[in-house]
């Protein structure tokens, strides 16, 4: 199948519609191609806030966007739902759910999966969030366990629904783990009379000795005290061994009882089949030169999550963050162009524009280059970025509406239980669950 047709321009296929794939196919516009993009689903997801559709603060539409909306007034762009199975790289052609596609530059967007280290239990039993299906029953599991909670009259059967142990202290964990411990401070005694704060246990792990492990000293130091003082339990240098769905071991021996583990600890490149193994690089990322160009390769671009540039400025890579997606997404719909006209291609080189972090209301810590600051100024930073990076006015408006009614109220969001969610039940659930790329 070719997606336009006998067309007198190349095809482009762009595989994923998230930061990097939205940015390829903005360059390419008005420009002598076409473009065909396809996903699993039909929307791009806004990930960074998440967490918040996960706490039902926000509702999901609100962090998505339709793609075909997106890309309504270019006329050069079409759209399928389509999971792409496997790259023929010797015949120009990919297996996806729809068919065989073949195309003439191919850009693989495909992102990240969580990565659970081969541990069957915990990614059996412990919740991903890396989409809004996975945020969604994220957040049946905490308000289901709430109501059971309720339920149960004695303590010790009442705690393991109350504890909360979120594994990985990067900027996911970190954030939930704010936002969990702000609903148990504000919220949760008006829905939930029965429940009192001191019951609810909320604990944050990491392997490493300090939280956000990727940003400065300065802003760790300032998340930690945040967190302590939110009333989250720092448990730092603590390996997970085992989690069965009842208890989380540690090792050395620590466990703790709960039915809540929620695990931000790793991510992996989400590549499609068919790519040779010597092409990809720890975290299953695909090895690219500095075009972004998969090694060995004219025509194959992968960027974003799933592209490991490896050179010696770059050594493993470039972070997985949004601004590295969308400055690879430029940088190859750009070079396709050059490709196309004959013209010399630009190598990339990423501008790295510093992290940021909230850590509930008022509190955020920002690394912007050589400029560190934390606080109520973070946060208002925090808070103009992600709403200028959100896609669509109508999602901009909502959301902001939505952090207005919350900061105001102290109780914000519908937090429904619109399905049921049964921990490990992989085929009744939500697409997702446990392995989006298995
Ligand atoms: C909870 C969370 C919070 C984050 N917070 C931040 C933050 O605050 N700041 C920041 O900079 N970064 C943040 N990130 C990271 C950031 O979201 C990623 O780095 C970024 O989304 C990567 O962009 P991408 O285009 O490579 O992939 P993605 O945006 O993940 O898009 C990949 C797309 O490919 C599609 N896809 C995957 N496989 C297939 C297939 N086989 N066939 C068809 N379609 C497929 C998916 O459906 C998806 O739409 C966060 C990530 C998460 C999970």
């Amino acid at each position: 199948m070719s997606a336009t047709d006998k067309s007198k321009f190349p095809l482009v296929v762009i595989v994923g519609g998230g930061f990097g794939g939205l940015e390829v196919a903005r360059r390419l516009a008005d420009k002598p191609v076409e473009i065909l993009m396809l996903d699993k689903h039909n929307y791009h997801t806004f990930q960074p806030l998440l967490y918040q559709v996960a706490l039902g603060s926000l509702e999901s539409e609100s962090i998505a966007f339709s793609l075909r909306k997106n890309f309504s007034n270019q006329s050069n762009f079409r759209f399928r739902i389509a999971e792409v199975k496997q790259i023929h790289s010797e015949k120009n052609t990919i297996d996806t759910s729809i068919g065989e596609i073949a195309y003439d530059f191919l850009v693989i967007a495909t992102g990240s999966t969580t990565n659970f280290f081969g541990n069957k239990d915990i990614e059996h039993y412990a919740m991903p969030m890396k989409s809004i299906p996975e945020a969604l029953n994220l957040r049946y599991l905490i308000f289901q366990n709430l109501e059971e909670a309720v339920l149960k009259k004695v303590k010790e059967e009442r705690e393991p629904y109350l504890t909360f142990v979120l594994v990985g202290a990067g900027p996911t964990g970190v954030e939930l783990a704010g936002a969990i411990a702000e609903f148990r401070n504000y919220v949760m005694e008006k829905d939930y009379p029965e429940l009192k704060k001191d019951h609810v246990n909320i604990y944050l792990a990491d392997f490493q000795p300090r939280v956000l492990g990727t940003m400065s000293e300065q802003a760790s130091k300032a998340a930690e005290d945040y967190l302590e003082k939110l009333g989250v339990e720092l448990l730092l240098n603590a390996k997970v061994e085992s989690y069965d769905g009842t208890a989380i071991k540690f090792e050395g021996g620590k466990t703790i009882k709960t039915k809540s583990v929620i695990w931000s600890a790793g991510v992996m490149g989400a590549i499609p089949d068919g790519v040779d193994k010597d092409k990809i690089e720890r975290g299953n990322r695909i090895r690219t030169d500095n075009l972004c160009r998969m090694v060995g390769s004219e025509n194959i671009f992968a960027i974003g999550d799933v592209a490991a540039m490896i050179t010696p400025e770059t050594p493993k890579g470039h972070p997985g963050v949004a601004q590295v997606a969308i400055q690879m997404g430029d940088n190859v719909g750009k070079n396709i162009l050059h490709i196309i006209k004959g013209e010399e291609t630009k190598p990339f080189k990423y501008n790295d524009k510093g992290s940021l972090a909230t850590i509930g209301r008022n509190k955020a810590v920002a690394d912007l280059g050589k400029i560190k600051f934390q606080g109520f100024f973070a946060w208002l930073v925090w808070i103009f970025v992600h709403l200028f990076s959100l896609l669509g006015t109508r999602n901009k408006f909502i959301v902001f509406l939505n952090w207005m009614g919350n900061y105001f109220s102290y109780n914000g969001g519908s937090r429904l239980i619109i399905r049921r969610f049964v921990l490990g039940d992989v085929k009744n659930n939500a697409e997702e669950v446990t392995k989006a790329n298995a």
